[in-house]
């Protein structure tokens, strides 16, 4: 067999694109619309089934062997894709202007999958942003390493450090989140890949924090974009999944690790992911005016020592901030440090919380908190924590739709409870 056959994929990636029809339409329109009712079967459906079938058979022997060899859009065995995954596929495509995407099994494997796509698969240098979601963080600082493919882990909020690091080191991959985990540091985004691109690396952004809501990487220059759609964009804390998007040259590549890797998304999570995307636009809305509003309380409160959130004018990267997310948006993201508090005050305060839930993740329509020095970064020893500047009384908070002045309520009493060391919620 020739080997072009092997190689050139021509057709894989056409129903992977960005959906022609809602390119031009809004957020809001594209999440409902973009990628379903793709083709007709003998009659419509509102929203795509999902299809639980490994297989796909053709009328005839050559359909199939045109699948095989990619000279025509379809599928032949569901690790390599099915349609309920194309059409979250489609959908991702048009909301990130994206050339193409694949979904895949969670943010994880999607970070690695590009990772090894840009060039970590090949013994290529990565300089990564030390303030990335903690396993990302020790895939690249331990696993990478190991396979063949040294790794830098820095700060990237100090450019010319940044500059330096890369004219020197000469990377291939460079790898960042443009809201930082858990101290939601702005990166600025733009000023970042204009100069890996000037010395030759390729720039891989994990946009879950900021999502296409507040900034579309591929608009700034972005080589690669991934989320854990775990988070905001299916928003309903009830499925895993991840993406990658990217340019159509680096997508053979992507596909063929995403078959040998085998981090496939299951068409029941797509489908998941599908529905939860419907409100995306609807629940950021709400999320992001009260996550603001809740900042602004916090900042007032006098039992908060500090409060870290990208559109307050305090925090340390607003202008940043300001310029790279124009339309004044600033995600649901905030940060912030009860005053005077160790240990048993932190547990104090999250026992008596009665709304907001003390969990791990994050990008939920409900609000969820996690103090990171005992869960999200518990590894890490005290000097470490100090150096990203997380104390015992950090506390991380994803803001949810609830109605704010419940959520300002709640956090308000447990704030009050949490000073006294006798009463136990
Ligand atoms: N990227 C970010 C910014 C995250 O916060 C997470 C998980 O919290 C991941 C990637 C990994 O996503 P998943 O849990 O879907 O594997």
């Amino acid at each position: 067999m020739a080997k072009w056959e092997y190689t050139d994929k021509p057709m894989h990636s056409e129903h992977r694109r960005a959906d022609t029809r809602y390119v031009d339409k809004d957020l809001a329109t594209q999440c409902l619309h973009a990628g379903e009712r793709w083709e007709k079967q003998y009659f419509w459906t509102s929203s795509t089934p999902i299809y639980n079938s490994t297989t796909f058979f053709y009328d005839s022997a050559q359909d199939l062997d045109d699948r095989v060899y990619y000279r025509k859009p379809g599928y032949v065995y569901a690790r390599g894709g099915s349609p309920t995954n194309t059409t979250l596929e489609r959908a991702l495509s048009t909301l990130e202007v994206a050339e193409v995407t694949h979904v895949c099994s969670s943010g994880m494997a999607a970070s690695h999958l590009a990772l090894l796509t840009a060039g970590a698969g090949k013994g290529e240098l990565i300089l990564c942003s030390s303030d990335v979601y903690g396993s990302v963080y020790t895939m690249v600082e331990n696993i990478f390493p190991h396979l063949g493919s040294p790794s830098i882990l820095m700060d990237f909020t100090d450019l010319n450090r940044l500059e330096d690091a890369i004219q020197r080191e000469k990377p291939r991959v460079v790898y960042f989140e443009v809201v930082t985990n858990p101290m939601t540091k702005v990166i600025d985004a733009p000023a970042v890949i204009e100069m890996a691109h000037r010395h030759g690396a390729a720039v891989i952004v994990d946009n879950t924090f900021t999502t296409p809501y507040l900034l579309k990487p591929f608009e700034i220059g972005a080589d690669f974009v991934t989320h854990s759609v775990t988070k905001f964009l299916s928003g309903h804390g009830d499925v895993l999944a991840g993406s990658v998007s990217c340019y159509r040259k680096d997508f053979d590549e992507l596909h063929d690790m995403l078959i040998q890797v085998g981090c496939t998304l299951g068409p029941n999570e797509a489908w998941l992911a599908l529905r939860g995307l419907k409100t995306f636009p609807l629940r950021m809305e709400r999320q992001c005016a009260n996550a603001a509003e809740v900042a602004r309380f916090l900042e007032a409160h006098p039992l908060i020592q500090k409060v870290r959130y990208a559109g307050l004018p305090s925090h340390p990267q607003y202008e940043t901030a300001k310029r790279i997310f124009p339309e004044g948006r600033y995600g649901a993201m905030l940060n912030f440090d009860i005053a005077d508090c160790d240990k048993d005050k932190a547990f104090r305060f999250l026992d008596s919380l009665k709304l907001v839930l003390p969990a791990t993740t994050l990008g939920d329509i409900y609000s969820l908190i996690v103090n990171p020095a005992r869960t999200t970064h518990h590894w890490l020893n005290e000097e470490e924590l100090a150096t990203i500047g997380i104390s015992p009384g950090t506390f991380r908070m994803s803001v949810g739709i609830e109605n704010v002045e419940d959520l300002k309520e709640d956090l308000d009493q447990a704030l009050r409870a949490c000073q006294n060391k006798e009463v136990r919620p």
